[in-house]
């Protein structure tokens, strides 16, 4: 049949408005909306038929039960409700009520036609008030990552916008020991600072085990910035709290929850980081970034570069100790799960790759090494050998017990390609 055959059985239906109409033909003639479309094709057959046109308010549609008339309602709504957070791009979705897609069905069966022609109410009212929302607003639709999300529901009479994250990206130096990447409760009061009606002895009331962590020293500032209401610090990978982390410093990304400014400026925040970190922790190339860079952070590849003091329980030879640090330059390294980590983790065997070692043995007992190796390589246990569970390793090449006095991390880079790649970046 032809469209306009097909157009006169919906008419036969007695009460469609235009956009009901339209929407059943919604596959032909792009550029239109249902409703031109509709009123189009009302016009045609009045004429054909010579007859006027007998145009249905929407008001008065059966199918819509007025629906079609309150696109701008909507929109206005949705707008209204991120009136005061700043975003560049946003998604709609509709539930619509069951009765108006049984009425759609029951349209399309009584015009005799299949019963998914044109398009569902869902995907016109979703596009039409998307429409609205983006000129009301000046902003952009963006089906695959929005910044905000609306759901309207039209049965419950509610629009809801759900306002996704930021993200912020640059590198920390921690430039003090004694503090955690992230926050650690005290797992004595599971991090309520109470023991019973008692502030928690173990930590003082304070609910941490640290009272400080590169997360409570960084993130709270950029939370505050873009006014959100929760931060999550995601580090690509993360020293021991009694190391230091120098150098070019450490990628992560600070995720900000539900923020209402998200255009900040990067090199003022920045400052005022630093400011609040008060020299125990720095930040440096922050930028604004896209959600996939706290995968990137999380999972790309690094090699890491260290610095360790290291103090031998006897005296070392220096052409022992070079010829120990000539055997390990370039070796791959056997490391079980050393002792020290998290014991219920399954003991496992792993390779890693010292690429560079290089070191300077100041007297017979203390040298300083720097190291350059694949991430994953226990630093501490290549020294020691943690009692034999890592091969080789510096104290059992020299024969002589060693112990890592203090370690720092000079470098974090990726091993394919840096961290910083623009595809991740929203500046
Ligand atoms: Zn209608
Ligand atoms: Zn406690």
């Amino acid at each position: 049949m032809s469209v306009l055959e097909d157009a006169r059985a919906v008419l036969a239906v007695d009460g469609v408005c235009d956009a009901c109409l339209g929407r059943v033909f919604a596959d032909r003639s792009h550029g239109l909306t249902n409703r031109e479309r509709g009123r189009a094709l009302r016009t045609v057959v009045g004429l054909e038929d010579d007859a006027e046109p007998a145009y249905v308010d929407p008001e008065e549609c059966w199918v819509c039960e007025g629906y079609c008339a309150a696109f701008d309602e909507w929109a206005e709504r949705a707008a209204a409700e991120v009136e005061d957070v700043e975003y560049e791009t946003y998604q709609v979705g509709t539930r619509p009520p069951a009765l108006i897609e049984e009425n759609e069905r029951m349209l399309r069966e009584d015009a005799g036609l299949d019963a998914d022609a044109g398009e569902r109410f869902k995907s016109e009212f979703n596009r039409e008030v998307g429409k609205r929302v983006g000129r009301l607003t000046g902003t952009e639709v963006d089906f695959d990552r929005p910044e905000v999300q609306f759901l309207l529901d039209l049965e419950d009479d509610t629009v809801e916008a759900k306002v996704n994250s930021a993200f912020v990206y640059g590198r920390y130096r921690k430039l003090e020991r004694g503090i955690p990447q992230t926050k650690w409760p005290c797992s004595a009061c599971n991090g309520s600072g109470r023991q019973g009606r008692e502030p928690c002895e173990e930590c003082d009331g304070l609910g941490y085990r640290y009272p400080e962590s590169v997360e409570q020293l960084t993130a709270p500032v950029v939370e505050d910035v873009m006014d959100g209401v929760g931060a999550t610090f995601h580090g690509a990978g993360r020293e021991d709290v009694d190391a230091r982390m120098l150098g070019t410093g450490r990628p992560f990304v600070i995720e900000i929850e539900d923020p209402r400014r998200r255009d900040v400026d990067t090199d003022r925040l920045q400052e005022d980081i630093n400011a609040f970190a008060d020299g125990k922790v720095e930040v440096e190339g922050l930028r604004l970034a896209t959600h996939e860079m706290v995968e990137r952070v999380k999972r790309h590849d690094a090699s890491k570069r260290y610095r360790a003091a290291v103090a031998f329980d006897a005296d070392v030879d220096a052409d022992d100790f070079a010829a120990a640090l000539e055997e390990l330059d370039g070796a791959t390294i056997e490391q079980e799960t050393p002792n020290r980590v998290d014991h219920r983790r399954a003991s496992k065997v792993r390779t890693r790759d010292v690429y560079d070692i290089e070191g300077d043995l100041e007297d017979a007992r203390t040298a300083t090494v720097e190291i350059h190796g694949a991430g994953g390589l226990y630093i501490k246990e290549l020294v020691s050998s943690d009692e034999g569970r890592t091969t080789p390793s510096l104290a059992g090449l020299l024969g002589v017990g060693a112990e890592v006095t203090a370690l720092d991390v000079l470098r974090v880079e990726g091993e394919s390609e840096p961290f910083e790649n623009a595809a991740y970046f929203r500046d």
